[in-house]
């Protein structure tokens, strides 16, 4: 694997569990504020996130190349409304999803066949992700946040399966 390449692996399984700490730390967050569900929601995201980071460090693996593991950076986010919270997952997923883009354009210059459908399966999953934040954002936008509503969407993320 080229050099480039190896190291940009690297900071993408460093960036990947950066957003699972992102999401733990939001999880604790809704448990403390009353809203179970979507503490339930943003924990199957942080194990989700947990599986994307052991995907490219068995990618490395299995191509004999070694990763070395940097600091996380936790990244600290301030919301007041679950609206807030959403959008801020949004924004972060849109960051990850030009992380593996750019990723994927240095395979491409180096001609690293073997990890494109490892990045094209990520490539997809990132639509994915951002499609089911957006969704959450429409109904909240839909049925606002206050009382009961809030008690329903709360209800409703909470019924997310491990494997969403
Ligand atoms: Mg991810």
């Amino acid at each position: 694997m080229n050099e480039a390449v190896r190291k940009a692996v690297q900071e993408q399984i460093q960036a990947e569990f950066e957003s699972a700490y992102l999401y733990l730390a939001m999880a604790l967050t809704c448990r403390d504020r009353g809203l179970p569900g979507t503490a339930h929601w943003l924990t199957v995201q942080y194990h989700e996130e947990l599986g994307h980071a052991m995907k490219f460090i068995e990618h490395a693996h299995a191509r004999a190349v070694s990763v070395e593991f940097g600091d996380i950076h936790i990244k600290r986010v301030e919301w007041n409304t679950i609206g807030e919270l959403f959008r801020h997952v949004l924004q972060h997923e849109q960051y990850i999803t030009s992380r593996i883009h750019t990723l994927f354009q240095l395979a491409q210059q180096h001609n690293d066949y073997a990890i494109m459908p490892l990045l094209q399966w990520f490539i997809e999953e990132q639509v994915e992700e951002e499609e089911s934040v957006r969704t959450i954002l429409d109904q909240i936008a839909m049925v606002g946040e206050s009382g009961p509503s809030l008690y329903l969407l709360d209800r409703q993320l909470g019924s997310r399966d491990e494997k969403d």
